[in-house]
């Protein structure tokens, strides 16, 4: 199911070297990762009958706009609106013409993208306001691909995560072995573990987890090893 096919570009082109890997592919369908920002955050790309939803453009980088040559992208998603997650927003969206989503309870963050990365002596551009927002019950389309929308705040107050058919593009709420953090801002611990418990350990043992930075994982495994959510 997971396929680890690393693209290493030139890397006189660009620093850091940045990559890419194809993490999942069914039928036509296929879910692209990229590591950006000096965050480490992945964003995703999946691709699906000549179509690609992008989610969470921590920065736009030449490997990102070769992935979507030749896709219509009609959609650009924000999990949650930290720096690294929607950094590239202005540049994408520009580029692609596509709209852009979130959750309303995440526009204070949006809008305050510039200081977000400021705080880590980061630049980042400001972010277009969104086209419109997306909620519990909502879902986003790819080509034949549909995405339900779940709402699990705690480590940002209005993350979303997009639950697919067999995994979940879970932002920055579950890790492998750990949790979001919730020191920033609109952060909440108590929250978080409500949201983990019912938005996400209620998916069955086998569904695959890509999240906001690291590996990917599984529901089953987080639910009997990760530390920060034993007994829960
Ligand atoms: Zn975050
Ligand atoms: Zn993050």
């Amino acid at each position: 199911m997971r396929l680890t096919v690393r693209t290493e570009v030139d890397p006189g082109k660009r620093a850091p070297v940045a990559s890419y890997k194809l993490v999942y592919s069914r039928g036509a369908m296929e879910i692209l990762c990229f590591e950006m920002t000096p965050f480490v955050e992945n964003c995703y790309v999946v691709r699906d009958s000549g179509e690609a939803l992008i989610i969470d453009p921590g920065e736009v980088t030449t490997e990102l706009l070769d992935a979507i040559k030749g896709y219509t992208v009609k959609t650009v998603v924000n999990t949650h609106c930290h720096c690294d997650h929607c950094g590239g927003n202005a540049e994408i969206l520009q580029i692609t013409g596509a709209e852009l989503i979130c959750h309303k309870d995440e526009l204070g963050l949006l809008r305050a993208l510039p200081q977000q990365g400021m705080m880590f002596g980061v630049p980042f551009d400001p972010s277009p306001e969104p086209d419109r927002f997306i909620k519990e019950g909502d879902t986003v389309s790819v080509g034949n691909i549909t995405f339900g929308v779940r709402e699990a705040p705690g480590h940002s107050p209005g993350h979303i995560v997009l639950v697919g058919d067999g995994f979940v593009i879970s932002g920055d709420v579950l890790f492998a072995g750990s949790i979001g953090r919730t020191d920033l801002p609109g952060g909440n611990y108590s929250q978080l573990i409500h949201s983990i418990k019912t938005k996400l350990f209620t998916l069955p043992d086998e569904t695959v987890v890509y999240n906001g930075h690291g590996p990917s994982t599984t529901i089953g495994i987080e639910r009997r090893s990760n530390p920060f959510l034993v007994g829960v």
